[in-house]
């Protein structure tokens, strides 16, 4: 016959004795166990008191599976007498207090839920997504209690849809790091003001350097309100797509006036004008060349964008303002009119879109690694209903805190 110490390795378990085993119905696995060694200790300050009473009532904690099994652990907690903190149900080795759950479980259910689906983690942890999620959320809740932003320099702050019909919510990025450090409901005013009074001291407020964000009043409203000493940026991906939709504002005012024959030329070239140039092939250059002839309009345009290109590649401001200059005042003489209106864009916000040359191309894109994670995130649980559950998502992949190292080091098997 093994004994329960053979199967305790088995299973690796550290820290406690199996008593008993049984199987129950026909895939449970329910150990009785105990505290080994470490018994008997106060939960708050580790010290050892006296049993003060044995309570009869079992607990349960749910472990990982074995072997298609799934494993209860069991166990009477008993009653101490701490010197300091009296009463007090003793503290237990395998799982945080008041917790249904070991901390192997936890540990393998951050690891699963940051590389699949949590229908796919559930499965393997033989429990129902709803369970799963709510699990999720109180470990991740319970690790980032009490955790503060630290070393804040460069501040990125961008909105993000998590739900089908529109709903919205904002992140704030460290962008040093690039880690995101807040997650708010809502992309308004009283968003953003929540982080800046909540999160961040005045005196954090002033260490800010520099700041990046889309041309929302209310992000950019907010920058100028609570970072003293921060450099705005306008986003580089959010003009560039302000310049790309403009281009294509163009096009299809020129699809519209267009007859069925001409129609044909321009099919497919939407795709096409979005392109960055160094992504585009030959024949896309050939047909965009070919666009000369075909439509002056959209051909300059687009020779408009791809020239624009150039910005973003100046060292000196100045030289950037002068192109800038040159840029915009060719585009005003270009009858071009939703390309007129992008120039009074730039020209309005003209310092905060230079800021990009002078703090060395400052974007959020540092945060496209971020952004990219939290999207394949966001695509693999086919959006969100509750921003909670996405919010547990986006700081367990790429939070601020690396929350399964949270998890004791002994634990931390997969
Ligand atoms: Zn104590």
């Amino acid at each position: 016959m093994v004994s329960f110490k053979t199967i305790a390795k088995l299973l690796k378990f550290k820290d406690l004795k199996i008593s008993g085993l049984f199987f129950k119905r026909e895939n449970e696995l329910k150990l009785a166990v105990k505290p080994f060694k470490n018994g008997c200790r106060c939960p708050e300050c580790g010290r050892r008191g006296k049993i003060v009473r044995t309570r009869p009532a079992y607990r349960e904690w749910r472990d990982i599976p074995c072997g298609g099994r799934t494993v209860w652990l069991t166990y009477a907690p008993r009653e101490i007498l701490c010197p300091t903190h009296g009463r007090i149900e003793e503290d237990l080795p395998w799982a945080e207090r008041y917790s249904r759950i070991t901390y192997r479980y936890e540990y393998v259910m951050l690891h699963h839920c940051q590389n699949m689906t949590q229908k796919a983690a559930a499965q393997l942890l033989h429990v129902s997504p709803s369970t799963l999620s709510d699990q999720l959320h109180r470990c991740i809740n319970r690790i980032r209690k009490g955790h503060r932003i630290r070393g804040l320099k460069s501040v990125g702050i961008d909105e993000i849809a998590y739900c089908k019909n529109y709903k919205y919510a904002t992140l704030v990025y460290d962008l040093d790091r690039a880690k995101v450090v807040w997650v708010g409901k809502g992309k308004g005013r009283e968003t953003i003001d929540e982080f800046f009074n909540k999160q961040l001291s005045d005196y954090q407020k002033e260490q800010i350097t520099s700041a990046c964000c889309d041309m929302s009043e209310s992000y950019m409203g907010a920058i100028t309100a609570h970072c003293p000493n921060a450099t705005l940026v306008l986003d580089r991906f959010h003009i560039v797509k302000k310049l790309n939709e403009a281009v294509d504002e163009v096009r299809k005012e020129q699809w519209r006036a267009a007859d069925g024959e001409q129609k044909k030329a321009l099919k497919g070239l939407r795709w096409l004008l979005y392109r960055h140039s160094s992504t585009r092939k030959k024949s896309d250059t050939r047909t965009l060349n070919a666009l000369e002839r075909g439509n002056k309009r959209i051909y300059r345009a687009w020779r408009l964008k791809d020239e624009f290109e150039q910005f973003w590649k100046f060292k000196a401001s100045w030289a950037a303002v002068r192109f800038l200059k040159r840029w915009t005042s060719t585009v005003m003489r270009s009858r071009l009119e939703p390309m007129k209106r992008f120039v009074a864009t730039i020209r309005k916000h003209q310092d905060k879109i230079v800021a990009f040359i002078d703090t060395d191309g400052l974007t959020n894109a540092v945060s496209e690694g971020i952004n990219r994670i939290v999207k394949i995130v966001k695509n693999r649980a086919s959006g969100f209903r509750h921003l909670e559950a996405f919010e547990d998502m986006i700081f367990l992949t790429v939070g601020d805190l690396d929350i399964p190292a949270q998890i004791p080091t002994k634990f931390r098997t997969v």
